[in-house]
């Protein structure tokens, strides 16, 4: 499989050079395990020997990692100008990494060879030839990435195919050629890859930037052109704009082109893994994206919520499955009784048409004053067991709760919550100190209850957004307040909404806890 057609990840060489984004040597080898669980060929995993930290995860990989599917990569340079590669401490670095594969990169355009390199055309395909048959003889596999290729191509095509040419000759499998400044559309990609193929009759691969929006197409118009190799990044990663997305070449050539370039069912897991990239880059994913964003197949049902009823696929370009997704149906205010009932159902509830007409008629008046359900899964799960069971869930009856912020010069500002609820039949009084006073309040909340309920203790708050929302009828506006609270294995979302921030949160908090709690079977 992976030999017939390469997928090659370089998330954590090309994909880290995005801004903000600071990978550690256990972070590095996190997600090698997780792309690795993807099914992909290769796995690039930095410039050992050039950066001590890719050095040291080289190092660790040996012992650390195994891979199922994947082998290492280590991606270097071609031998320094005027040198030999055979006593190039970087070149040797190489050699020595272990990695399964040696990845150099080479220019292929004549300008940067004069003004980059600042040497001649004819001593960068010496350096090429030599690197690449040094490694060779010493048993290593090589493919070079032709940097800047397609913009050397149009300043002068036979300089830059005599580059892969001499690649090709000095024994290197494979030269993907690069869109290193992400400037190409698609027919253009298809031209040269052809002529390249045609030209040299070398295996070719394609490394693309996003710049002009088209890095996945063009990466799928070089693969039908020929190309058998395809670099990108999970989540797009990269700088500027980012590499082509790799969990999107790859669902678009099995799901739409029917053809096989993972092992069989692993395409599968591509959410999953692409989430969980994210969870360790700290990068937070982007719900728009294309297969495997949380709103890649959410409908905001409304108009359509009948026919989506009947048959779903009548409404999306594929079944969410094949890369793990869901489908999910938004409760908005747009949205009538037949999408309430459909919401129920996901959610585990038959509705009577009773029922769903309550429920659509609180949904609006909530809507109408701040809320939204849309992202809040949670808050509207409490709302729909409340309407069903006719009481809404309650672990603890709340007193009082305040918070204050104190500053103190030459210190920063720390918050002081209180809460007093009954819980159990017991008075709880608490006091918690947090960083900002939501921090603050949710501490004091979780200690207040944690006697009786200490599932709390693994709940944490992962993400907190704060919106004004406007509501345009000459009333004030208000603060709305949606908060993310994990378990450790799944996550939801509440919704609170007030005039004031502090109480919108509480609201938030309240709900993230209780849901939690209900979660749990307390
Ligand atoms: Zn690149």
């Amino acid at each position: 499989m992976s030999e017939a057609f390469h997928v090659y990840d370089t998330t954590l060489r090309d994909g880290a050079q995005q801004e903000g984004l600071n990978l550690s040597v256990a972070d590095k080898l996190a997600i090698a395990r997780q792309i690795d669980s993807l099914g992909v060929g290769f796995i690039e995993g930095g410039w050992p020997g050039a950066n001590p930290k890719d050095t040291e995860f080289f190092r660790r990989a040996k012992d650390e990692l195994q891979l199922r599917h994947a082998q290492l990569a280590a991606f270097g340079a071609t031998r320094r100008a005027g040198a030999v590669a055979a006593d190039d401490p970087l070149v040797a670095a190489l050699r020595e990494s272990g990695a399964g594969v040696v990845t150099l990169v080479a220019k292929s355009h004549i300008g940067h060879v004069e003004k980059a390199l600042r040497t001649t055309p004819e001593e960068n395909l010496a350096m090429v030839r030599d690197t690449v048959s040094h490694l060779r003889a010493e048993g290593q596999r090589v493919f070079l990435d032709a940097e800047h290729f397609f913009d050397g191509y149009r300043l002068d095509r036979s300089y830059a195919l005599e580059v892969l040419r001499t690649a090709y000759e000095a024994g290197a499998d494979v030269v993907a050629i690069c869109d290193t400044n992400g400037g190409m559309l698609p027919e253009w990609v298809s031209d040269v890859v052809a002529d390249a193929l045609e030209v040299t009759g070398g295996r070719l691969g394609i490394h693309a930037h996003n710049d002009t929006g088209c890095a996945v197409a063009n990466s799928i118009a070089a693969v039908n052109a020929g190309a058998t190799h395809v670099q990108g990044c999970i989540n797009g990663y990269g700088e500027r704009t980012g590499n082509a997305d790799l969990v999107s070449v790859v669902a678009n050539l099995e799901l739409k082109l029917g053809r096989q370039v993972l092992p069989d069912g692993l395409l599968r897991d591509a959410t999953r893994v692409a989430h969980a990239v994210a969870d360790v880059t700290n990068v937070p994913p982007a719900s728009r994206q294309p297969y495997v964003g949380v709103s890649a197949f959410a409908h905001k049902a409304g108009l359509h919520a009948s026919a989506i009823k009947v048959d779903p696929d009548l409404y999306q370009h594929m079944d969410p499955a094949g890369v793990g997704n869901d489908m999910r149906l938004l409760v908005s205010d747009m949205a009538g009784r037949a999408s309430i009932e459909l919401k129920g159902r996901e959610l585990g509830f038959e509705l009577s048409p009773e029922l769903v007409k309550k429920v659509t008629a609180r949904v609006k008046e909530m809507e109408s004053h701040g809320y939204t359900f849309e992202a809040a899964d949670a808050s509207f799960e409490l709302l729909l067991v409340e309407e069903v069971e006719g009481r809404r869930p309650s672990y603890f009856d709340v007193e009082s709760w305040r918070v204050i912020t104190e500053t103190a010069p030459d210190s920063e500002a720390v918050s002081e919550a209180t809460v007093k609820l009954l819980a159990g039949g017991a008075r709880a009084v608490v006091t918690g100190e947090g960083n900002g006073p939501v921090n603050a309040l949710d501490f004091a909340l979780r200690q207040a209850i944690g006697q009786l309920y200490p599932e709390v203790v693994k709940f944490e708050l992962i993400d907190y957004k704060v919106r004004i929302v406007d509501q345009g009828h000459g009333t004030d506006a208000v603060t709305r307040v949606l908060i993310e609270t994990t378990d450790g294995e799944s996550s939801w979302v509440t919704v609170g909404v007030g005039h004031n921030v502090i109480e919108a949160s509480w609201r938030a908090l309240v709900d993230g806890l209780t849901f939690g709690l209900r979660r749990h079977g307390a």
